[in-house]
């Protein structure tokens, strides 16, 4: 799970990390005031996506004066901010972050993230901030240094100053980057982050080591001790199918075909998906419906699937191993009822009492197609589509 900037910020000033002085605002009005309040005579407005990207795509100005920040306020707030790692669609602002600007003498980049090979945490940092870590990879990919922690001592101190001397500081900014490296290391573990990026890390001109940027990604799996963060989701960020899908525990990813599948298991549904490829067809989306697949769960995956309306076709495939082909059955005929899917509906169920099954969807008398095999209901539902 994503949080915004200015709730990563708000965790990493907890652990003593230095940040700038900045207030979230919801409307332009807003937006004034937390400028007026916060003081100073410069302020960066920021719109509060989950993305990165955001400065060369307009959602971070520099502002002089309280009319400028309300009028970068209006023009982002309620605004759909594209930027290269949102997709063509972008994203959602509905908060804008008023941060007074800092002068910055030079900006760094400092990641942790979890690396899986290695079982470690890794810091990552580099002279070259404020571009995207690819980007250096790219042009100076010497230039990036790659710290690996020791699970059973966790990050030193001794390693976190010999990377801020790496990056160029002297003494008294050594100690200052210390304490952010320290910090920062602290918050990852301790609120099961798998991600923490502070592009740019920035040295001010009176000295300071501030975190200007600060993205932060959760474990899904931990969020269960860690209320605080999971109370940080935000919805409006996500493709509103994927959101609607996980408030049933199902398991959705939208794709751009005409065929609406509904199966339950992971390995099924892609099996399901390449059928239909191979039968020429195209899948609109991935979806488990899980192992249990009661009435309910079957009906809110046929109100999602036609959410999308490039569907032209459902084909549900499922098949009953722990679960009963007539339990399904019965789910299918009630969530038909339900929804009343306008287009063509093939079923195929197999496993246990599959003949019973069958039974109740032909008894039911509900238009749909039957099939047997799994490539025979592919077939039939895409030449359902062609008519
Ligand atoms: P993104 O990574 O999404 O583009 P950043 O928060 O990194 O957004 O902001 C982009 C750039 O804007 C930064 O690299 C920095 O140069 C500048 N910037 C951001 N916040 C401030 C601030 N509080 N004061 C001064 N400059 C800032
Ligand atoms: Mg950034």
């Amino acid at each position: 799970m994503d949080v915004h900037e200015y709730q990563a910020k708000e965790l990493l000033a907890k652990f003593g990390v230095a940040v700038a002085r900045g207030a979230v605002a919801h409307t332009p009005e807003q937006a004034v005031y937390a400028a007026t309040e916060l003081g100073g005579s410069h302020w960066a407005v920021k719109a509060q996506v989950h993305a990165g990207g955001r400065g060369k795509a307009g959602g971070v100005k520099l502002c002089r004066t309280y009319h400028d920040v309300r009028k970068i306020a209006e023009d982002l707030l309620g605004k759909r901010l594209v930027t290269v790692q949102t997709g063509p669609e972008g994203k959602l602002v509905q908060r804008v972050y008023i941060e007074v600007a800092d002068k910055i003498s030079r900006e760094f980049y400092l990641s942790f993230v979890l690396d899986r090979k290695t079982e470690r945490i890794n810091v990552i940092a580099s002279k070259h901030g404020g571009m995207e870590i690819e980007e250096i990879a790219k042009t100076n990919p010497e230039e990036i240094l790659t710290l690996v922690v020791e699970p059973a001592f966790g990050l030193q101190q001794f390693q976190a100053r010999e990377l801020a001397f790496k990056l160029g500081l002297n003494l008294k900014q050594v100690s200052r980057a210390v304490q952010c490296i320290m910090g920062s290391y602290r918050a990852f573990r301790d609120l099961d982050a798998n991600l923490l990026e502070i592009n740019p890390l920035v040295l001010t001109e009176d000295d300071r080591i501030v975190a200007l940027d600060a993205k932060m990604s959760f474990d899904d799996n931990a969020l269960f001790r860690q209320p605080a963060i999971a109370d940080m989701h935000d919805p409006s960020q996500e493709d509103p199918r994927e959101a609607q899908a996980a408030q049933h525990n199902l398991n959705y990813v939208g794709l751009d075909g005409q065929i609406g599948c509904i199966v339950n298991g992971a390995g099924l549904a892609m099996a399901t998906m390449d059928m239909i490829k191979f039968a020429g067809g195209s899948p609109a989306n991935f979806l488990d419906v899980g192992g249990g697949a009661s009435p309910e769960r079957v009906a809110a995956a046929f109100r999602l699937v036609l959410a999308d309306k490039n569907v032209k076709a459902i084909l549900v495939n499922i098949f009953a191993g722990i679960n009963r082909c007539d339990w399904v059955a019965q789910g299918v005929v009630q969530a038909y009822h339900e929804v009343k899917p306008e287009v063509p509906l093939i079923v195929r169920l197999a496993g246990t009492n599959v003949e019973a099954g069958n039974k109740i969807i032909a008894e039911s008398g509900i238009p749909l197609i039957t099939a047997t095999t799994l490539a025979d209901a592919a077939k039939k539902a895409v030449e359902s589509i062609k008519g």
